[in-house]
């Protein structure tokens, strides 16, 4: 698809001036901040020269502690210390299922707060919290109030997240450039959009395995412009997954049968160390309780190629979503904790056949990358690259039998502008329901829902006549608008979807997977609900027929006409399409038959209203 340019917002107007920028990686474990200074991307250290953040926040009637500070009332005050809020950004009570020891108020489809001893703290103030942290580490060490700054996010993240992600960091007082997907970001920490050596396009992979998550994203450079051709993951695939199949290799060769919590946070808590130690070491001890196993990294490759297994064949899949062959591919990127384990870097380079990229620190290559874009967009680099990032589910509206039409699919880089035409179903309607979803199946009811608006006030017309345009916007932050517009009468509505609550990582995950799934059923199910509207389309015409022209049939013919009317009644809800179509046809033969002699009438009534004369003179 063709390339749109973007409107860089903050672009400099004084080249000469240097203006501060920075990067921030807002991680759900820890967080970091970057800025670039003599031309140089570095990561800012806070006062004891940490550079990463832990996402933790320790609130109580004392004050208020951040990171390694908040981190001993994990188990002290758990329920006054918030740890992963990125998890709860953007969504809504009923979408958080998984297990924590908050007190959530609120209602059940806004996004909650958390009951803590500070009183309500809503996920968007937490984050903005941890955020000021960040802003003031870097104002303290680079002396000077900052400018701009990009904040990246991941890139399952959807408009309601993203949306969160940008109110918290508005909160925190700084001035968003952009809102930049972590893969993206690590792209450019490699400088691999300066790389213009070659005159063709080039691919790249960035694998990012960190803690609990796993992305994947293929980026094309052509002609110095960076677009993200697509996206994949899982949202519960990462280091953790590793440590638990160690676990599960332990009990097995120990012979255990179960273990208690305490016993699990133990093993859970070995495993990792070893893990880790085994990115250094060929063999290291895992001690577990009294035991003392032996893990070598031959070991180690064997317990988790499962895992691993996954996320190589979900590279093989987002390949294809790019139209990609595996030589197409110029270089492979290593982010996340878990890309030091060398069976994770052995099996990446073995699918690839490359040796993957991981010189830069995979827990900073993301704030890197971050602050190299805030730079080039407050207007301190060279004319750099554009980043373009993508939608990460399909954009649509609902039309007649409750079919989705798409209009923007998913994995489109963004900002992206469609427009499609769509018309009236009835004679002299008025108004129409413009009902926005996302998701990849063909049925609303299994997308979800984003927002709706009634566009008012359209002129009356017969039904089809109506030309309503409507407009699918995503800007460069991927937060949508949908506007709608009567092009006669010109009246129009329009909203921006920002809805109070997000879709999980697993419900993204879900709808993605039942796209796959489900695409041949989408398919009979789409012409089964198509057939439908084409039936009551039929029968609404022939009502109206009926209302001016019943006169005209003979009572045997009336008769049938309404049999076979009735009948297609009767059925259009429950029928199989086979059945429906027959009686389609069946009702066809007759109201063809009346069709014909309404239009006789008509000849006869144009030609009684002629003239004699015209026709003298004509002939
Ligand atoms: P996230 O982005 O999900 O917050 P990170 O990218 O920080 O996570 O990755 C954290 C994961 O990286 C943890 O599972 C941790 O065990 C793993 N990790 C950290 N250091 C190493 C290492 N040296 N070798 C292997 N895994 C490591
Ligand atoms: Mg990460």
């Amino acid at each position: 698809m063709a390339l749109l340019q973007i409107a860089e917002p903050g672009q400099s107007s004084t080249p000469h001036e240097h203006r501060i920028a920075i990067g921030i990686d807002l991680g759900t474990t820890h967080s970091l901040v970057a800025t670039v200074l003599s031309g140089k991307a570095r990561v800012l250290h806070d006062e004891q020269d940490r550079v990463l953040l832990p996402s933790i926040v320790h609130y109580s009637s004392r004050g208020t502690e951040y990171g390694d500070a908040a981190k001993p009332f994990i188990t002290t005050d758990p329920k006054n210390t918030i740890v992963s809020v990125k998890r709860f950004m953007g969504r809504s009570r009923t979408d958080i299922k998984f297990q924590h020891p908050y007190t959530l108020v609120g209602d059940d489809h806004q996004m909650p707060a958390f009951e803590t001893a500070q009183g309500r703290k809503t996920p968007v103030e937490i984050s903005a919290d941890l955020l000021k942290q960040l802003k003031e580490r870097a104002e303290n060490s680079l002396k000077n109030p900052v400018n701009g700054a990009v904040i990246t996010v991941p890139a399952y993240f959807d408009e309601a997240q993203r949306q969160a992600t940008r109110d918290a960091a508005q909160l925190a007082g700084l001035n968003v450039l952009r809102l930049l997907n972590e893969p993206t970001a690590a792209a450019v920490a490699y400088g691999l959009d300066q790389d213009t050596s070659l005159a063709s396009d080039r691919n790249y992979v960035i694998y990012d395995l960190g803690g609990g998550t796993f992305d994947v994203s293929i980026l094309r450079l052509s002609q110095g412009v960076f677009e993200v051709l697509a996206t994949g993951g899982h949202t519960a695939l990462g280091g953790d997954d590793l440590d638990r199949l160690i676990v599960k290799w332990a009990k097995k060769q120990l012979k255990l049968k179960t273990l208690d919590d305490a016993e699990y946070a133990h093993f859970m808590i070995s495993a990792r160390k070893a893990k880790e130690a085994l990115s250094d070491h060929e063999t290291v001890e895992l001690k577990v309780l009294n035991h003392h196993l032996s893990l070598s990294r031959a070991v180690f490759e064997e317990i988790i190629k499962v895992a691993l297994d996954k996320t190589i064949s979900i590279c093989k899949r987002v390949l294809r979503d790019a139209k990609l062959q595996l030589d197409d591919i110029q270089n492979v990127v290593l982010v996340g904790g878990s890309t030091r384990s060398y069976a994770v870097q052995q099996a990446v380079q073995e699918v690839f056949n490359q040796l993957p990229l991981c010189t830069i620190n995979p827990d900073e290559v993301v704030a890197i990358g971050a602050s190299i874009t805030a730079n080039q967009l407050i207007g301190n680099g060279q004319d750099g690259s554009l980043l373009l990032d993508v939608t990460p589910l399909s954009l649509g509206l609902e039309t007649m039998g409750g079919l989705v039409e798409r209009l923007i699919s998913r994995n489109t880089a963004i900002p992206v502008a469609r427009r499609q035409e769509f018309t009236t179903y009835q004679d002299g309607q008025s108004a129409m329901l413009i009902h926005v979803v996302q998701g990849e199946r063909d049925l609303v009811e299994h997308c979800r829902s984003l927002g709706r608006f009634v566009l008012k006030g359209i002129p009356p017309m017969t039904a089809g006549q109506a030309r309503i345009e409507v407009t699918f916007q995503v800007d460069a932050d991927g937060l949508l608008s949908v506007a709608a517009r009567e092009t006669t009468s010109g009246v129009h509505a329009q909203i921006d979807i920002k809805p109070s609550y997000g879709l999980s990582d697993d419900d993204t995950q879900r709808l993605l997977l039942e796209g796959y799934q489900f695409a041949e059923e989408d398919k009979n199910l789409r012409h089964l609900q198509e057939t439908r509207v084409e039936a009551s389309r039929e029968l609404e015409a022939l009502n109206q027929a009926l209302k001016a022209d019943a006169a005209l049939l003979s009572t045997t013919q009336f008769e049938a006409l309404n049999q076979a009317k009735s009948r297609l009644e009767q059925i259009l809800e429950q029928a199989d399409i086979a059945s429906l179509e027959v009686a389609i046809e069946q009702l066809k033969i007759h109201s063809d038959a009346f069709a014909a002699l309404r239009m006789n009438q008509h000849i006869d009534h144009a030609l009684k209203g002629t003239k004699l004369d015209d026709w003298s003179n004509s002939n």
